[in-house]
């Protein structure tokens, strides 16, 4: 049997530590750490995500503001907002909820939040320091499959790894990590994309297969190595007449047959996902107590 790597029960420890902290802080006359979030118009899924972060700062004891704007404000007015945000020095973190409306360049954006706040860790200044190995915001998916190795204590040095997808929130940083010269890293990494030729043939000799291509159930057994170690980052929502809402939730892993041959395997839903909003926390706490810029 493999060892289910249950991000659910990881991610509520993590918040619980978090939580805990802050009562040591509160306790000793401190500053209680304070996240804004940005939320560019209606977009469902947008809402229910920085609600579930704000909620989750209520959890832990932070405090935190949400900035609602309209559909269709201008690029102007948003960078004006981050701007003041910025220079606000009672808030630790800033994050933007993405996707934003077309008419506004997510570049501009992600360059103008102070990376002394930037607790996504997407500014440039964030991700180069990741990759130099600095103290820095680790974004939140990479985080949390971080996180989930370091507390499964899985091996990762000397083995082989292989990352399928190459995005700037998944699977590039995943390799880097992966391969810098700590723990979890010091693997030999491989990142597969779509113009990778035997993709099959490489994530067979995977020791760790990290999965971030976003395709439902990809990856199957005959492609897996007895006893790898698996992390389901996709997530997709098909339609399960049978569940009350609808729908169920599956990953870019075929779930039972992989977990058959592997040693431990992140579920979806339950493995990944529920990361997430713990590294958000984690991250605003570092920058409340200047851990990562001094
Ligand atoms: P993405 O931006 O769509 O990137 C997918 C990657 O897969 C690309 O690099 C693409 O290659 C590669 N790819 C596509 N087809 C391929 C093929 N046939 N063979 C090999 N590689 C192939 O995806 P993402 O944003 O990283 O997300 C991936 C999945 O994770 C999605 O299901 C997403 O919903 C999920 N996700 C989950 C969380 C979470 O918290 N659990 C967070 C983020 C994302 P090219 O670069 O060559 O196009």
């Amino acid at each position: 049997m493999p060892t289910i790597i249950d991000g659910k029960k990881t991610s509520a420890e993590i918040k619980n530590e978090i939580a805990a902290r802050v009562k040591e802080i509160k306790a000793a006359g401190g500053k209680v750490p304070h996240l804004a979030a940005v939320l560019v118009g209606n977009d469902g899924a947008s809402q229910t995500y920085v609600g579930a972060k704000v909620k989750a700062c209520e959890f832990v004891g932070f405090e935190s503001t949400l900035v609602k704007l309209e559909d269709n404000v201008s690029e102007e007015a948003l960078l004006k907002t981050v701007e003041e945000i910025n220079e606000n020095p009672d808030i630790d973190g800033l994050i933007v909820q993405l996707p934003l409306p077309k008419h506004i360049s997510v570049e501009k954006v992600t360059a103008k939040i102070k990376p002394e706040k930037d607790v996504d860790g997407f500014t440039p200044a964030n991700v180069g320091r990741m990759a130099l190995n600095w103290p820095t915001y680790v974004a939140a998916t990479p985080y949390g499959i971080v996180e989930l190795l370091k507390r499964y204590e899985i091996e990762t040095s000397g083995k082989h790894c292989v990352v399928i997808g190459r995005s700037h929130i998944v699977g590039s940083p995943m390799s880097i990590l992966m391969a810098r010269n700590d723990y979890p890293g010091n693997s030999t990494v491989t990142l597969t994309h779509s113009r990778t030729k035997n993709l099959k043939e490489i994530v067979k000799t995977a020791d760790i297969l990290i999965v971030a291509i976003g395709k439902p159930e990809f990856v199957t057994a005959d492609m897996v190595k007895e006893g790898a170690v698996v992390i389901d980052v996709g997530i997709h929502r098909i339609e399960d007449a049978s569940k009350k809402n609808g729908f169920r939730l599956i990953g870019d892993v075929k779930f039972d047959e992989v977990s058959a041959k592997s040693s431990a395997i992140t579920p979806v839903p339950g493995g990944v996902g529920p990361m997430t909003i713990a590294s958000l926390l984690y991250n605003t706490l570092l920058s409340a107590e200047r851990k990562v810029y001094p």
